[in-house]
């Protein structure tokens, strides 16, 4: 058996080879980086899907459909890449969900905005 490295410090490891820290304070040591490195990651991805669906919210506050152009949406710092979900209906439409406000691509830079209110009832 190699010895190993400790994978928060990078000292040799002695004792038992299957280890893969010095001692605890190294594991939790990287556990804690680990984490706060995908805790960053989340927190930044749920900002923006949160700013998406707050924008979609003001475009779009009732139940009825409306109509944008991207710019109304790239202006308010839109972000197309990321939402929540996708849902394809039976006419091969795509809406792209933010939460419970999504938007359909209508071609020429215009999207249908809609609300889906049924959604939060089905959770
Ligand atoms: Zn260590």
């Amino acid at each position: 058996m190699e010895p190993k490295e400790c994978l928060h410090c990078l000292k040799r490891i002695q004792g038992r080879s299957d280890k893969k820290f010095c001692d605890n304070q190294c594991r939790n040591a990287f556990n804690n980086t680990q984490n706060g490195v995908s805790n960053n990651y989340i927190r930044k991805l749920n900002r923006i899907i949160k700013k998406n669906r707050g924008i979609l919210e003001e475009l779009c506050p009732t139940d009825k459909s409306v109509k944008v152009h991207r710019k109304e949406l790239t202006k308010q710092g839109f972000s197309f890449e990321y939402f929540t979900n996708i849902y394809t209906t039976k006419a091969a439409k795509t809406y792209y969900f933010c939460y419970e406000f999504g938007y359909l691509d209508l071609g020429a830079d215009y999207f249908a905005l809609v609300v889906n209110k049924k959604a939060l009832k089905e959770l």
